[in-house]
């Protein structure tokens, strides 16, 4: 069915119909991570938020194209000011590490953590430096168009220039007479017309191990390169929607938008969407706070802050129980009210599985209108909120049903279920994680009860060697095997 979805777009700053650039296809641009730490609740949320867009797209039929970048240079300490160090770089000299082990690390650290979280892989997950050839051929191109230049090595982007033709700040609001004000005197600044502009390429000091030749210097690119350089080689000069956290509006995605601007003479994106950002206990996550939570210590309960281990799929629904454009505060007691509303979702789920239908149905539940309203709530901005109190109501027909209290035809009990498969597991991407636990172990049993047979029968052939190696083997494995008057018992250790 043709659905029509409204999604804020942050440059127009109100809600718009979403209009594909080609129908029934969508490219979609998210900003990554910079891998140089564990992920955290600040990683989780994005990429939750345009799971959920990359799930309902999909559902929807859409041919998605989802590219999300992992940013391994060129992100500075202080990536306003542009000053201090590559934060890939300063993290390889304190852990002593080559820079692309920090890369490597972290960047498997954090697909871990999104599997546990269920967030989909995305198509494509480009890496900035990978693109070095394709971002040097867009700021020649920003270079020949006269809105960068060169100075002692640096490139820098001419935001001044810019302005007089187009419009700089449109995106975030800010005017570049404010910007003038607000830009502190900052060292490099020298070399810049204006304190404002910023660094497409930077010139590599001596000692600095992450550097690539060009003819402008031996160096790096800036950090808002590479998702305009990315974007356009995999969606084209002109894509559907990109997203990212609220935190990225500026400086990041206003440059983005005028190096793309200012090399193809239009903007790349339609839609620009992002997340609000997430605080704990009211207050900002921030290493100087100690309320910095990385994802793991939330799985393993192993932060001072935490009163007890919270799965990933809690994590999940605590984020998409708020709308992604509204601000969310992680504390113990929210976290525990979303654990409880995360089971009982999953309850009604199982319980679904359990009911049997009769003759007569006394629900008066119209599944179809049910399901519209659910679909009415994702296409009016992605309203996951409004989605669940909709899936909650139908767990309490559910419930009704497995109390007796009502009975159901197995017209509504499929109806029941295609609503739970489309929205709590495709959409929400909501899944049971005791199931996902209980059937591997499940195999693992009936392997070792495989095993404790096979040995009875040597034992009765009087194969004692076979029955031994059976009982050692288990053993060192781990799995106890003891003779009981029935046969045998056995432990995990
Ligand atoms: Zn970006």
């Amino acid at each position: 069915m043709q659905q029509n979805i409204q999604l804020y777009n942050t440059l127009s700053r109100k809600k718009e119909e979403f209009v594909p650039l080609v129908p029934n296809q969508l490219g979609l641009y998210v900003c990554g991570p910079t891998v140089y730490g564990e992920a955290h609740l600040g990683h989780a949320r994005p990429a939750i938020t345009f799971d959920l867009v990359f799930r309902y797209f999909k559902h929807l039929g859409f041919k998605v194209r989802y590219v999300r970048n992992i940013t391994d240079v060129g992100h500075l300490s202080d990536d306003v000011a542009e000053t201090g160090d590559d934060k890939i770089a300063k993290k390889a000299k304190l852990e002593q590490l080559e820079p692309m082990e920090v890369v490597h690390k972290y960047t498997e650290s954090y697909h871990e953590s999104m599997r546990a979280l269920n967030v989909l892989s995305p198509s494509i997950e480009p890496r900035a430096t990978g693109h070095i050839i394709e971002q040097l051929e867009m700021i020649r191109d920003i270079v020949n168009k006269g809105y960068g230049y060169e100075a002692n090595g640096n490139v820098y982007f001419d935001v001044l220039k810019y302005n007089q033709d187009h419009n700089y700040g449109k995106l975030s609001g800010r005017k570049v007479e404010d910007l003038f004000e607000n830009t502190r005197q900052l060292e490099g600044q020298g070399e810049k017309k204006n304190s404002y502009d910023f660094a497409l390429w930077k010139k590599a000091a001596p000692d600095h191990i992450m550097r690539w030749p060009s003819e402008f210097s031996d160096g790096f690119p800036g950090w808002h390169m590479e998702c305009s350089a990315m974007s356009m080689k995999y969606l084209g000069k002109k894509f559907d929607i990109h997203g990212g956290g609220m935190d990225l509006v500026f400086p990041h995605h206003e440059a983005e938008i005028a190096q793309s601007v200012s090399a193809n003479g239009h903007d790349a994106a339609q839609y620009w969407m992002h997340n609000n950002m997430i605080t704990i206990g009211g207050q900002k996550m921030g290493k100087s706070l100690g309320n910095f939570i990385n994802l793991e210590e939330f799985f393993a309960g192993s932060h001072e802050l935490l009163e007890k281990a919270y799965s990933p799929m809690t994590i999940r629904f605590f984020i998409l129980q708020a709308h992604y454009r509204g601000t969310i505060d992680f504390s113990n007691e929210a976290l525990q009210a979303a654990e409880k509303g995360y089971q009982r979702l999953m309850k009604g789920l199982e319980t679904l599985d359990k009911l049997s239908a009769s003759k007569e149905d006394t629900t008066s539940f119209d599944i179809t209108a049910h399901k519209q309203k659910c679909y009415d709530a994702l296409n009016d901005d992605f309203n996951s909120p409004i989605l669940m109190a909709h899936l909650f109501e139908a767990v309490k027909v559910i419930n009704s049903i497995m109390d007796g209290k009502l009975t159901a035809n197995q017209q509504t009990i499929d109806g029941l279920n295609n609503l739970f498969n489309t929205f709590v597991v495709e959409v929400l991407g909501l899944k049971n994680e005791e199931e996902a636990v209980s059937e591997s172990d499940d195999k693992a049993a009936s392997l070792i009860e495989l095993l404790g047979n096979m040995r009875i029968e040597a034992k009765a052939n009087k194969d004692w060697a076979t029955a031994d190696k059976i009982r050692n083997d288990l053993s060192n494995l781990g799995v106890t095997i003891k003779d009981t008057k029935e046969g045998f018992e056995w432990e995990i250790n």
